[in-house]
């Protein structure tokens, strides 16, 4: 598979982000020489020079969002080996409000129809959405009677949505199995190849996996296997984007890493999205480590400080710059004595009144190069980068 583009279609969240540059005319034909090659990103069918680009390849499959394939299905079609629309459902006002216009799914059924009267082979993409997948029955039955020999199911990914956008229109994995199970029967009963890329094994049920290349890069990552997996070795476990906004409820924990969780934020990231990521690094029931790096700095820093003194961690440490705790109350300071220590490179007069507000119960240690200065509070000096196990990680 070729991807020539690297963005979204504007307005439509439930579209793959792959964020790769589109390769060079010569690296897709010489793809093409070896293997069928689907080409896609952006819309192919606004291109100019699509034809042209066709004419250099043997007869490869377009992927096309289907509203205006109904007009150009004619004049591509001798150039093509068939085409792949998106078509998110089968209950159209659902389908709009995923394409972004009313009468988009109209527009795409006449460009599947269009293409099937061009004599070209179609299959339909149908993406996973929260408002869609309880209806996937009927898009695969409305799939079928359009004529299409495949169907490719696609989970929604995280990377370029909007955190909440995300959570908005990513379906709970335990949810689909129902719909799955029946999209496996009807496409059965049809004799339509059907196919499902992105889910985890266990989640798949009897869709078989679908396995993207993309040209020059590997696309999603995975948390790894979970814990007491009995399933299929081949699968790689939860995608990382999906655990980290629903957590583990849903499988079996991953084993417990050894070593140490690093978890930060930077200054803009929103709060809940960071909360999300500290319940996850809770999980791993290991010390936790607070990065202050590039700072501390946050709007809500006091909110996700108590955060973090909320989770089970069996060590809990603040280390690196503090000038990010300058902002803070006394009251909003003294909260940090649940922290097992707070590591730093300058006594600052931030560390006096953490001594202070904490009432010493927190540990102070200063990563300092030779001699201990005097202080009017204790603390522990070692030399930098002493306190780094091995085996540190990060849940990012
Ligand atoms: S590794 Fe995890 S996601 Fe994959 S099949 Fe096993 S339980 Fe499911």
């Amino acid at each position: 598979m070729v991807v020539c583009g690297d963005r979204r279609l504007k307005g439509r969240l439930d579209e793959p982000f792959v964020g790769l540059a589109a390769p060079s005319i010569e690296a897709v034909v010489g793809l093409a020489a070896e293997e069928p090659v689907v080409l896609w990103g952006g819309e192919p069918t606004l291109r100019a020079d699509l034809p042209a680009l066709l004419a250099a390849l043997p007869r490869p499959w377009l992927r096309s969002d289907g509203l205006a394939f109904g007009r150009a299905a004619g004049s591509l079609a001798s150039l093509l080996g068939g085409v792949i629309v998106v078509l998110p459902s089968g209950r159209r006002d659902a389908s709009d409000w995923l394409l972004g216009r009313a009468g988009a799914t109209k527009a795409v059924v006449a460009g599947i129809r269009g293409a099937r009267d061009a004599g070209l082979e179609v299959a339909i993409e149908i993406p996973l959405t929260r408002p869609t997948a309880p209806h996937l029955g009927e898009t695969v039955e409305l799939a079928a009677h359009l004529g299409a020999t495949a169907i490719r199911l696609r989970r929604v990914t995280a990377e370029g949505l909007d955190p909440d956008d995300f959570v908005a229109l990513s379906p709970r994995v335990a949810l689909l199995e129902g719909p799955l199970d029946e999209a496996a029967r009807i496409a059965g009963r049809r004799n339509i190849e059907l196919s499902c890329e992105g889910l985890p094994a266990c989640a798949r049920g009897s869709v078989e996996a679908l396995v993207p290349r993309w040209l020059n890069a590997e696309v999603g990552s995975q948390s790894g296997r979970c814990g007491s997996c009995t399933g299929p070795d081949s699968c790689a476990g939860v995608p990382a984007d999906y655990s980290e906004r629903f957590g583990w409820e849903e499988f079996p924990p991953p084993e417990l890493p050894r070593g140490r969780v690093d978890v930060s934020w930077t200054p803009d990231e929103p709060t809940r999205l960071v909360r999300t990521r500290l319940a996850a690094a809770s999980q791993h029931g290991l010390p936790i480590r607070v990065l202050a790096q590039p700072s501390l700095h946050h709007a809500d820093l006091a909110e996700l400080l108590r955060e973090c003194t909320r989770l089970s961690a069996v060590d809990l440490e603040l280390f690196g710059d503090l000038s990010g705790l300058e902002a803070l109350s006394d009251d909003e300071l003294g909260r940090l004595r649940r922290f097992d220590r707070v590591v730093t490179g300058a006594a600052t007069p931030v560390l006096e009144r953490l001594h202070r507000c904490t009432r010493g119960r927190v540990a102070l240690v200063l990563e300092l190069e030779g001699a201990a200065p005097e202080l009017p509070y204790p603390v522990q000096v070692r030399p930098p980068g002493e306190g780094n196990p091995a085996g540190s990680r990060s849940p990012d």
